[in-house]
């Protein structure tokens, strides 16, 4: 065995290798070590190798999924190595043989299928990542829907793209895994390297023609050799995780630049467009938005909010279809309530094609079917644009299947295929005969019991069963003489004497069990083939069945965001060709979501409009003192071009959007000191990413540049950012800005407007309104603000008199500096510093060898804890 176990392990170097032994998967050696430390489970020993015991630890088969799950979080990879035949059948082959066993599928983080390992809600991809010379492309399979994508991808466009499509594993040849490792270290994408030759484009078009069963790709519409290498490498890969078994894969569809808004992935972050700050789904603005009820709706509104359209006909005619649904809201709960009932139909599919499946996916398939069946014939449906009639033909045609499958499978089958009972009576002569027979013997049974009962006079005797003697008769011991005296001994054969019973057979008995099994087995048989027929018939149909998930999933979401509108009162946008970007009483979904789950003051609806036909101004200038909205007002507008441009209804009274290729948002100055880079750096990375790339079609939202810095150095790079936004980017933008000298820049410049949020004081105190008007902020609060937030009223009063220094100062044309050094009164309104302690603490000495210019963010933070703990004793 151990050398069968070397053998297998030597060929899956990278993977912990699950060994098959009876009812659990071992794992030895350094995969021993490795796996129990990672799923906490004991480590034990099992004999010797080479002189040392083996490290050996195990866990249950039925349990494993879970076991797979937590070693691919924490970046395994995992081998599943099963029996391929019986003990029994190793032992007609000779005393000694080893059950044979192999690998029978890899389990890497972009392969899974179960239910139990993939999040419903949202597809797992796998990527590939192909490069021939100077050109590449990026392409990308669910294996558990067959989903299958491929676009051009310059290396500089990869991070983006990753971010946008998410997938959980990408494939890069051995050669480019270290650059690519740099490029996307910030993600959480896993990398497996493959050898050149599973990129290979040439190879790529045979293996895609014999995945396809077709004889050229020309079907598909030409793919370039990037495209086919980075394709290829998907199906390579496949082939060899899934030992031989290839998952059903739709045709491959193509996605052309232009075709989706490009929102790179700080851009995605900071709106939190499917995941909020923490990483959660819930406070993003999909969790926010997501009334879907079924898997697949739920899968399609995450890629359509992460794929924003920039096609004005496709948008326009999925508006309608949310119109036509709002037109009868009784209708449309009725539809909701039919897909209520629609299954994961895709996954199901996927695990049959992989032979995956049991009689719950069977079952699974049929209730879907039959589902789409009732909502093709829905003549409020048919009465629909066509986006909506337009799905129909898809949903109906499957009458065969579904009474194949309703003939065939009990209502509710078991989860498993193995022990049968998913076969329902009348469908199979032979299956039913050979079940009756099995039943009817135990019918017999029980009368053999009364009559065995009768001839020995003995009423306490029991027929019963157990897994090592079969059936078997059982009376009291007290009866047992008897038993074993003529003329019962003739009949009765005595085969085991326990503590408080004696147990017998009879010829007669050992004939009837004989029967029993041998009718058992058989029905089992013949279900396992029923079983594969079921499948055969639904994987002839799988194209088809593909299509109709698809349409339901689209009916979900459309009555989803039907539901959504209605909700909340949202409208229909006009979205076109123009490049306007004119909203009235917007609203922000998240924060206002949040604010009546709180039961607040409710949200304070604001305007916006940006390059309006009377309108020269395509940038607002935004100021206000902090707390008043800005950030808010900037989100909101972002968010309100996406959800226009994914086809839905959006939280204004009036939207009128002129199409945006690219959104870009720096939004806040969160410090990210775990990737060690300071909150300014970060900042201006992102900046210079929007200037060098934000176009006319653009939209851009900036939120407090330049505060990472020093005033006028933060002053000047605002400034200049919002001179070059304007003069070459020329993109339609939000700049918010705490610097009111730049409300200046709108005499100068025509396409700058200013804008401010409204406050009010009020005895010393200010009053948020959350209004945006037209104009610029007088000032900017902040002392009343650090008032709110309860800095000491000795700090406020002194800020105050600074402030007043400052800004009379600044009426006289003097700089602010030599305000402060030669005119304020520097000790009249603040208490005299305290005395100097004597003796320097030790906190105090470490802080003298600090060079503060030397310390990245990290070491900083390291320090912090050093003269925390330094501090701790004398506390
Ligand atoms: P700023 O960017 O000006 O510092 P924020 O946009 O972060 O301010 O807003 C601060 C808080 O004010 C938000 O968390 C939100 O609760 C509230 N708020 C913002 N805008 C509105 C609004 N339009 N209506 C009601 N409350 C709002």
């Amino acid at each position: 065995m151990m050398a069968q176990y070397l053998e297998i392990k030597a060929a899956h170097p990278g993977s912990i290798l699950f060994y098959r032994m009876g009812d659990f998967y071992e794992m030895f050696f350094d995969d021993a070590v490795a796996a129990s430390s990672a799923l906490d489970i004991a480590l034990t020993k099992r004999g010797k190798h080479d002189g040392a015991d083996i490290p050996m630890c195990g866990v249950p088969v039925h349990a494993a999924e879970g076991y797979f799950l937590t070693l691919i979080r924490k970046g395994f990879r995992v081998a599943v190595c099963e029996q391929l035949e019986s003990p029994e059948e190793a032992k007609k082959r000779g005393y000694k043989s080893v059950v044979k066993r192999d690998v029978v599928r890899l389990v890497t983080p972009g392969t899974l299928t179960e239910d139990s390992l993939l999040n419903a809600r949202q597809n797992n991809f796998l990527a590939a990542f192909g490069r021939v010379r100077d050109e590449s492309a990026l392409a990308w399979v669910d294996i558990s829907t067959g989903e299958v994508r491929v676009a051009a991808c310059p290396t500089i466009r990869l991070l983006p793209e990753v971010a946008r499509i998410g997938p959980s594993e990408l494939l890069v040849a051995d050669a480019h895994l270290e650059e690519i490792e740099t490029i996307l270290a910030e993600t959480d994408v896993s990398l497996t390297p493959l050898a050149a030759s599973s990129f290979d484009s040439s190879g790529a078009e045979k293996r895609l023609t014999t995945t396809y069963g077709v004889a050229s790709l020309d079907a598909f519409g030409g793919f370039s050799r990037t495209e086919l290498a980075a394709l290829g490498a998907l199906i390579a890969y496949l082939e060899i995780t899934q030992k031989g078994k290839l998952p059903l894969l739709r045709p491959p569809l193509r996605e052309t630049p232009g075709q989706v808004m490009q929102i790179d992935p700080a851009t995605r972050r900071s709106l939190e467009l499917t995941r909020s700050m923490s990483g959660a789904r819930s406070g993003s603005l999909l969790g926010v938005i997501d009334r879907t009820v079924t898997a697949g709706g739920g899968r399609l509104l995450e890629q359509r909010v992460s794929n924003p359209s920039c096609d004005t006909d496709l948008i326009a005619s999925r508006l309608d279809a949310l119109g036509h649904m709002l037109s009868n809201n009784m209708v449309t709960e009725d539809l909701r309530q039919t897909l209520r009932q629609v299954p994961d139909i895709d996954r199901a599919l996927g695990r049959i094609s992989l032979d995956r499946a049991g009689p719950r996916d069977l079952a699974a398939i049929r209730s879907g079917l039959t589902q789409a069946e009732t909502l093709s014939s829905k003549p409020f449906l048919m009465d629909g644009p066509p986006s909506v009639s337009g799905l129909l033909p898809t949903l109906g045609g499957h009458g065969a299947l579904i009474d194949l499958l309703d003939a065939a499978l009990v209502a509710e089958p078991p989860l498993l295929a193995r022990d049968g009972g998913f076969i329902a009576s009348g469908y199979d002569a032979e299956l039913d005969e050979a079940q009756t027979l099995r039943d009817e013997g135990r019918g017999v049974i029980a009368g053999m019991q009364s009559d065995y009962a009768d001839q020995t006079g003995i009423s306490a005797l029991k027929i019963k069963h157990n897994n090592v003697l079969g059936y078997f008769i059982e009376t009291t011991a007290t009866h047992a003489d008897k038993m074993m005296a003529p003329p019962l001994s003739e009949t009765f054969i005595h085969r085991q004497t326990t503590a408080n019973a004696v147990r017998f057979t009879t010829v007669e008995l050992s004939e009837l069990e004989t029967k029993i099994l041998n009718a058992g087995s058989r029905a089992l048989e013949i279900e396992k083939r029923l079983y594969s027929t079921l499948t055969a018939e639904i994987l002839k149909a799988s194209g088809q069945i593909g299509e109709t998930a698809r349409s339901l999933a689209e009916l979900d979401v459309i009555t989803s965001l039907t539901v959504l509108s209605k909700e909340g009162d949202w409208c229909r946008p006009l979205v076109d060709g123009s490049r306007a970007f004119d909203i009235t009483a917007g609203r922000h979904p998240v924060v206002e979501a949040a604010q009546r789950r709180e039961g607040g003051a409710g949200f304070v609806a604001n305007d916006c409009a940006l390059a309006g036909p009377d309108d020269p101004s395509f940038i607002w200038l935004i100021t206000g003192p902090n707390m008043a909205g800005k950030s808010t007002f900037l989100r909101q507008n972002a968010l309100i071009a996406i959800l226009a441009q994914i086809g839905a209804y959006v939280p204004a009274q009036k939207a009128h959007i002129g199409i945006v290729s690219s959104l870009f948002s720096r939004v806040g100055a969160s410090d990210d000191l775990a990737r060690g880079r300071s909150t300014f750096m970060v900042e201006m990375v992102e900046t210079a990413a929007i200037l060098n790339q934000a176009d006319e079609r653009s939209l851009v939202i900036l939120d407090e540049i330049g505060r990472g810095t020093s005033t006028y150095d933060g002053l000047s790079i605002a400034w200049a950012t919002l001179e070059h936004l304007h003069d070459v980017n020329k993109c339609r933008a939000l700049f918010a800005t705490h610097y009111h000298e730049m409300t200046a820049l709108s005499n100068r410049m025509d396409g700058i407007d200013n804008a401010t949020v409204a406050v009010k004081e009020w005895e010393g105190e200010v009053i948020f309104l959350y209004q945006v008007q037209r104009g610029a902020a007088d000032r900017s609060y902040g002392v009343q603000v650090a008032k709110l937030a309860g800095l000491p009223g000795a700090v406020i009063e002194r800020a105050r008199i600074v402030l007043d220094m400052l800004e009379s100062g600044e009426r006289k044309g003097v700089a602010a500096r030599e305000t402060i050094i030669d005119d304020l009164p520097l000790f009249s309104a603040t208490p005299p510093p305290a005395p100097k302690p004597a003796k320097t603490s030790e906190v105090e000495e470490r802080l003298e060898s600090v060079l503060p210019d030397q310390l990245t963010p990290m070491d900083a933070l390291a320090l912090i804890y050093e003269l925390k703990a330094l501090k701790e004793p004398s506390a």
